[in-house]
């Protein structure tokens, strides 16, 4: 599938459609997930526009991944969920839903399931609030 520079995702980059912002540098940007699986969820992409972790240059790779480590943190330390779940999707087939690379970095804690994937919008004033938590997190 060719890259569509019209995804919600690439909008984001490029300041076309809002996002709750985390955290941004040169290469990578991190905004809160606006139909969350768990409270705290947030996702990573890059600025380059790729589909797929196969459609990525390695060193959008690189880049995507030191963030993620980075934004993965101080999930943990906002939400003090004892687990961090990393989940990349890439095609269809394997539910991904905007085509756009990014990672998921969801909080888990034993006991606690997942809310349904992509399912129901969070309340915007609460993700506003953790966004600039999580944003005050990141070392
Ligand atoms: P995936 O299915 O791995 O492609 O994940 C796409 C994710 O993007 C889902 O978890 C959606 O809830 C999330 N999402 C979709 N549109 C937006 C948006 N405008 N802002 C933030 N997250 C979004």
């Amino acid at each position: 599938m060719t890259y569509d520079p019209n995804n919600i995702f690439a909008k984001i980059v490029r300041g076309e459609a809002p996002c709750f912002k985390v955290y941004e540098d040169a290469h990578t940007l991190a905004f809160m997930d606006i139909m969350p699986q768990a409270e705290g969820h947030t996702l990573v992409i890059t600025k380059e526009g790729a589909e797929s972790i196969l459609d990525l240059s390695p060193e959008g790779a690189a880049a995507l991944i030191k963030t993620t480590q980075k934004i993965a943190a101080a999930v943990k330390r906002v939400t003090n969920a004892p687990g961090i779940l990393l989940a990349q999707l890439n095609g269809a087939a394997a539910g991904q839903t905007v085509f756009h690379i990014h990672f998921h970095v969801i909080p888990r804690t034993s006991g606690l399931d997942l809310k349904l994937h992509a399912r129901e919008t969070a309340n915007f004033e609460q993700l506003k609030t953790l966004a600039a938590k999580i944003a005050a997190a990141v070392k």
